[in-house]
């Protein structure tokens, strides 16, 4: 144990996750050196990078502090990919205190049962899933870091099911032709597969509600499908965020998709509008008109799927064509997933890091708005709609920067 210092150093906690299936840890011995650092102290449960690749010895070598769970539990912050959830290991909730701050995926909007849960223990809470998608905040986007992974694996678990190759091959025993893959929606998932797909060497289509992702789908070597829906001058929305499109619109996509969708060989779906369920975008009928031995993977099978016929975390044949909804994808790449959603606490973290000490109420866009629970008040107003109670008044945002004066934003022409 080293001397305390004078000002009383935070103390992190890294405990091993307990979710079935979840095999990543929330901090890696490659992002612990800015905490330190920054005077955190941080203790990691022995074991919890164990199935990520990094041993107790790893996280040593950095500054960390290997302990018990009850040694990770007594840390003022707990840094988790799962955040505790009684529908899933109740002990977990049990072992939470008032003066615990919780920073991890809490899925707030799909479980706001565990939320309430957690306010009742008196906990603050930091729900990553809703830091902004601003350009400042991209380093501790953990949506966007997994759906990368998810994306480039859901290639991966196509290319396996598809009783084809995916490459052209000129060979003396004839040539093969590409396989055909389409992706729809081209956020941060579906651009990956684009890129995973063309590595492979297939040919590849995407679609996106968009327009705006053309370039980028270009870019990947990938065509556009454009589709003349009438979604407004911007398609369905501008920035990073898609609109949710209307009953009628949504049945003209899949007419209009049906006939790109039966002639490939792979469909991955991954179209989604924050916080809303997955639109329904492959029909039963759709999915009837493919070839036998086609694959889709749809990876929207936990907000409810994009195609109808997706059970979640199986593997379904329907006449032939393998329907797959894989869940929890990122884990099974748990190294890389680890170092990515460790450097994005890590770099979240820092916000609240304060020589050694931490301040959660930081005036920071991220830090307020990822905040779903404070001293176990839920702060989160859609949470609070779904828990049946009455909204707060949001806090006020910060002053506006003065607006440059009109001669120091003239440019000379
Ligand atoms: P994203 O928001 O970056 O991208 C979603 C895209 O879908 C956007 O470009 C949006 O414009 C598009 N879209 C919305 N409605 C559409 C429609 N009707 N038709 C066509 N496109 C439409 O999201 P992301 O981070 O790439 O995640 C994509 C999906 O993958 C989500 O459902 C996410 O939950 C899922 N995901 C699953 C796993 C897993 O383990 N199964 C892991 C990561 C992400």
């Amino acid at each position: 144990m080293s001397e305390a210092s004078a000002a009383p150093s935070v103390v992190l906690g890294v405990p091993a996750e307990s979710r079935a299936g979840e095999r990543r840890v929330a901090m890696s011995p490659a992002a612990l050196g800015p905490l330190i650092k920054a005077g955190a102290r941080v203790i990691v449960e022995s074991g919890a990078g164990a199935q990520a690749g990094f041993t107790d010895a790893a996280f040593a070598d950095k500054g960390a502090v290997i302990g018990t769970r009850d040694e990770v539990f007594a840390a003022d912050v707990l840094l988790m990919v799962r955040t505790p959830d009684p529908a899933h290991e109740p002990t977990e909730v049990d072992r939470l205190k008032p003066s615990h701050t919780v920073v991890g995926m809490a899925a707030p909007f799909a479980a706001p049962e565990a939320v309430s849960a957690l306010a009742a223990k008196g906990v603050t809470l930091f729900s990553l899933e809703l830091v902004p998608r601003t350009t400042r905040a991209q380093s501790m986007d953990v949506l966007s870091s997994q759906a990368n992974i998810a994306g480039y694996k859901a290639v991966l678990l196509a290319a396996e099911a598809l009783p084809k190759l995916f490459p052209l091959m000129t060979t003396a025993a004839g040539t093969i032709p590409p396989a055909k893959v389409l992706v729809i929606g081209a956020g941060v998932a579906g651009l990956s597969a684009i890129a995973t797909s063309r590595r492979l060497g297939a040919v590849v289509e995407a679609y996106d509600v968009r327009p705006a992702v053309k370039e980028e789908i270009e870019s990947l070597g990938a065509r556009f499908v454009e589709l003349p829906l009438e979604t407004g001058q911007e398609g369905g929305g501008s920035g990073a965020y898609a609109q949710q499109l209307s009953e009628e619109q949504l049945k003209k996509q899949q007419e209009l998709l049906a006939k790109t969708v039966a002639k490939s060989d792979v469909v991955i779906t991954t179209a989604q509008v924050q916080g809303a369920k997955a639109p329904v975008i492959v029909t039963q009928e759709m999915v009837a008109a493919m070839a036998p031995g086609s694959v889709i993977v749809d990876l929207a099978a936990e907000q409810g799927g994009n195609c109808a016929a997706t059970v979640a975390g199986e593997h379904t044949d329907v006449g032939g064509v393998n329907v797959i909804g894989p869940v929890n994808v990122p884990s099974t790449v748990p190294t890389h997933s680890s170092l990515m959603y460790g450097k994005n606490v890590a770099n979240f973290v820092q916000l609240m890091l304060t020589d050694g000490g931490f301040n959660r109420d930081v005036d920071d866009d991220v830090i307020r708005e990822s905040m779903v629970i404070r001293d176990g008040e839920v702060r989160n107003n859609r949470v609070r709609e779904m828990l049946g109670l009455q909204a707060i008044a949001e806090p006020a945002p910060p002053e506006p920067e003065p607006e440059p004066s009109a001669e120091s934003t003239e440019v000379s022409s």
